[in-house]
């Protein structure tokens, strides 16, 4: 991704119409930072179309060992919450949730604001930062896996979301860095610099936690969705000793150890794509692995492979299908012109 370094002129928020903020968080190219990288705008314009619309703003972080979101909050809150009131300016909404997993931040936030966003304190466990399972938790609607929530005028957004909504609005700038857990501690990062450069005493690193994140090489460069660098442990990682703890650890109970010997060909089983589609990529597995084997690559990879070969199989089908119609058409014709020549002949004869 390329970073634009284009300034905007600041809105009033409180006085602009909310088509124009909504304008500029689409010329700023804000995107979802907690991960997803979706565009915020479109977000915000699927749910404009719903008659009720709810922001909630997600800060409960559960990635291991990541705290980017909690010190943005302990040291930019008001910024946040000047986030959340534009985006529910933007969508005209009838509620506002901050979701904090700690009680000394909340009580921070709560200090000063008025009462127009509730302040909730979520336990900060691995599936609660889970976009459907936080709206469950705070307001009691369990939306279907195939149902994105914003089309139902509920919008989850990241704090650090919130945060760049609230700078490319009131003050307009664009999003040049953000706020990365580096090796543990928190800094401010700028966007596109090369991952490597920012821990030089490592040669392997992940984006994201060492639990969740994917590997870094050194082309790669720090995003608006990284929150953190991390040291990438596969390399010191031991076999499995089938003790089962990655599947009593796991928030979703997938047969994880199953998923793993299935992936490195240990176990020859079929599988399951659902389970693989189930997992969250939440990490919980890695974390609890006494061996430090960095399981959710394979599940990714697992994944990645049975999503490829099912889409060609399904494209080799239509193929198939494409073909046999074609044949069909063909036989068709060709029928017709022999039933045509057969009753051309007829009248023929009738004349003669
Ligand atoms: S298998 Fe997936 S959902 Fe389960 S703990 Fe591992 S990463 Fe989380
Ligand atoms: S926790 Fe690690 S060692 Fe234990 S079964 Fe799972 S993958 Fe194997």
């Amino acid at each position: 991704m390329t970073v634009s370094n284009q300034k905007f002129v600041p809105l009033d928020w409180k006085q602009e119409s909310p088509s124009a903020l909504l304008d500029r968080i689409r010329d700023a190219e804000i995107v979802g930072m907690g991960g997803a990288g979706f565009p915020t705008h479109l977000k915000f314009e699927a749910a404009l179309r719903a008659e009720h619309r709810s922001v909630i703003a997600n800060g409960v972080e559960t990635d291991p060992g990541v705290s980017a979101d909690k010190t943005l909050l302990r040291q930019n809150g008001n910024d946040v919450i000047e986030g959340i009131r534009i985006a529910a300016r933007v969508l005209n909404a009838t509620s506002c949730i901050l979701a904090v997993s700690e009680r000394s931040i909340a009580n921070q936030l709560k200090e000063g604001n008025s009462s127009d966003i509730d302040i909730v304190e979520v336990e900060n466990t691995y599936q609660n930062g889970e976009e459907r399972v936080l709206i469950e938790k705070l307001m009691g609607r369990r939306i279907a896996s195939d149902v994105y929530p914003a089309t139902l005028g509920i919008i989850v957004l990241n704090v650090a979301t919130l945060f760049a909504i609230c700078e490319s609005v009131r003050d307009g700038l664009p999003v040049t860095k953000r706020l990365a857990t580096v090796m543990g501690h928190d800094q401010w990062c700028e966007i596109g610099t090369p991952v490597h450069d920012l821990a030089p005493s490592s040669d392997k690193l992940r984006v994201g936690s060492f639990a969740n994140g994917r590997p870094a090489d050194s082309k790669v460069s720090l995003q608006p969705t990284h929150n953190a660098v991390s040291i990438d442990r596969a390399n010191s990682a031991m076999p499995c000793i089938r003790c089962g703890w990655c599947d009593t650890a796991c928030p979703k109970h997938l047969p994880v150890e199953r998923l793993l010997n299935e992936a490195t060909g240990s176990l020859s089983a079929p599988t399951s794509l659902t389970h693989l589609n189930d997992c969250n990529d939440c990490g919980a597995c890695v974390v609890s692995c006494p061996s430090g084997i960095p399981i959710i690559d394979y599940i990714r990879g697992s994944r990645d492979r049975e999503n490829n070969s099912r889409t060609a199989e399904r494209r080799a089908s239509e193929a198939l299908s494409r073909f046999e119609a074609k044949q069909q058409r063909i036989s068709t014709r060709n029928q017709r012109t022999l039933d045509d020549r057969e009753s051309r002949m007829q009248q023929d004869h009738k004349w003669q």
